[in-house]
């Protein structure tokens, strides 16, 4: 019986996502050997063909002969595009935010968040079309401009991880379309039919402005699929985004033929609360960071490192509030915890808590599974493990909401504890004293990429640089001056004098 409905529901999600994808405007593709699938049931929703390696190839040319034309249509008109794609998103977020939910589990508010997220960073990208600067310095040389000037780059490869299955597009898509460069991208294989959507909506935006659609690729399919991409000498740059380990198997390969790379791997995220902080604050904040997105951000808040002396109430506050957090079906209104998303998810998480205890961990609360839409569906209670010492597991990053809890009495210590893990994503310090705070930012304090005070790790506006340290892969996206790694530069020197001075004073006669 259960099962029947489960199917039966399935089957309804599967005529929304068509339903969906057809108020976008996107093509349906035959059948194929790529499933898609929704985390709500485990089901099936539909499959579509992967791109086969040639066809990979032929993308890529496409994009390359693209770009000859595209780098000389000047920035701002070329941002005519992403604001096109803009006005598109706007009127389609509450579909293309549903089919997230439906393709990723994410519950609807930070479904809708992420197509915001799109908007937000289309509109940076406009701005940012005519504000493509390069400085003038003064030379040494009479009569001599030196200046530098940013040009397009090429061929933009775009990996994506399933999680943030359209936002992390649109930051490399919208800022590399003014810097002048084509994409190709190739998505998560777990969310093919966001990919569709949004690969369909920009084309529509191009066509709508007199633009060359063929600016924009899509193909298909897993890392044989993102090989052809990691490979191939007409792509200037790979933005990846994904686990570490996926990170260590492609830099080095796109090193070794002299590409750029642009890598946004794992996270393992912590937080310090000190005995000053406000812990109503601390712990609303902690709650969503930690167990918002069923612990599916690479932003999640993984490590909580609190003071002995408020380790006991914060863990009681949190433990309420864990108490309380509706695990379910993400579309239904007010649910805050959707599924894993998938089977492999789940064991991840299970084989984590039985390490985490068997390291002298002591569970304080969730780690179970919820039965909500049958037995291909995976829905766990968010879970809190109080951890004796940071020991291998917890120092491993665990793509499910698992948050260990490390007691400090010293703010070294502390701050030693928290930068002792290989990833250096988002960092976040719960404090009313001001001298800890700006230790924690200052060079000495956390060693991440991003680092807040008296806020969560997750839910970064695009206007500042996005991306971490160590083994998170160096790589910067979306706002502030990430637009340099879709260029590149050049050095110009111009003699308007009628005399050649060396520089460095040297004389060559
Ligand atoms: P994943 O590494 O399994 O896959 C990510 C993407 O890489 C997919 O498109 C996949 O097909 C592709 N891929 C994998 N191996 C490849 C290879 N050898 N060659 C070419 N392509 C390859 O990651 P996931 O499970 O989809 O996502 C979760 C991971 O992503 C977590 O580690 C999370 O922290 C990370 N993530 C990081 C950021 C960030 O901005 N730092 C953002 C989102 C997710």
């Amino acid at each position: 019986m259960t099962n029947t409905l489960n199917d039966r529901l399935t089957r309804d999600l599967s005529g929304r996502a068509t339903n969906i994808l057809r108020a976008l405007g996107a093509e349906l593709p035959p059948p194929g050997e790529l499933p898609a699938r929704t985390p709500i049931t485990g089901g099936l929703l539909t499959t579509l063909p992967a791109t086969m390696p040639a066809d990979a190839d032929a993308a890529i040319g496409r994009a390359a002969e693209a770009f000859r034309g595209w780098r000389t249509v000047p920035a701002p008109v070329r941002a005519a595009v992403v604001r096109r794609l803009a006005e598109l998103l706007t009127a389609h977020k509450t579909e293309l935010g549903e089919l997230v939910t439906l393709e990723a589990g994410k519950i609807g508010p930070e479904a809708v968040g992420e197509v915001q997220e799109m908007i937000d960073v289309c509109e940076f990208a406009i701005g940012l079309s005519r504000q493509l600067y390069g400085r003038t310095m003064p030379s040494e040389r009479p009569g001599h401009r030196l200046m530098e000037t940013w040009h397009p780059l090429g061929v933009v490869g775009v990996i994506s991880a399933f999680n943030f299955p359209v936002a992390v597009w649109a930051w490399n898509t919208a800022i590399a379309l003014v810097c002048g460069d084509t994409v190709v991208w190739k998505p998560s294989e777990t969310t093919p039919l966001t990919a569709l959507a949004c690969h369909s909506l920009l084309r529509r935006a191009a066509v709508d402005v007199g633009a060359d659609p063929e600016v924009h690729q899509l193909i298909q399919g897993g890392a044989e699929v993102g090989a052809r991409l990691v490979d191939d000498e007409r792509v200037a740059l790979l933005s990846a985004t994904g686990s570490v380990r996926m990170g260590r198997t492609v830099a080095p390969k796109v090193a070794a033929r002299f590409g750029r790379c642009l890598l946004e791997l794992g996270g393992n995220n912590g937080a310090i609360v000190t005995p000053t902080a406000d812990l109503e604050l601390a712990s609303r904040a902690i709650v969503f960071a930690a167990a918002g997105t069923a612990g599916q951000r690479c932003t999640t808040l993984r490590r909580l490192i609190a003071h002995a002396d408020i380790v006991g109430p914060l863990l009681r506050q949190l433990e309420n509030a864990y108490g309380q957090l509706p695990v379910g079906n993400p579309l239904h209104e007010g649910m805050l915890v959707g599924p894993l998303i998938n089977e492999s998810a789940y064991t991840a998480m299970r084989s984590a808590l039985d390490r985490a205890l068997s390291d002298g961990g002591e569970l304080v609360c969730g780690g179970e599974r919820v039965d909500v839409h049958g037995d291909n569906a995976f829905y766990v209670r968010p879970a809190i493990v109080r951890m004796p010492t940071q020991t291998g597991v917890v120092r491993d990053e665990t793509f499910a909401p698992i948050l260990y809890v490390l007691t400090y009495r010293d703010f070294d210590h502390a701050i030693a504890l928290h930068n002792g893990v290989p990833q250096g994503l988002s960092s976040a310090i719960f404090t009313a004293d001001q001298r800890e705070a700006e230790r924690f930012l200052a060079a000495d304090g956390s060693d991440c990429g991003i680092a807040n005070v008296n806020i969560g790790t997750s839910g970064a506006e695009i206007g500042g640089a996005f991306g971490g340290e160590k083994h998170t892969g160096g790589g910067r996206e979306s706002g502030s001056d990430s637009w340099k790694a879709y260029m590149r530069r050049a050095t110009n020197t111009v003699n308007y004098s009628p005399d050649l001075p060396l520089a460095q004073g040297i004389k060559f006669t």
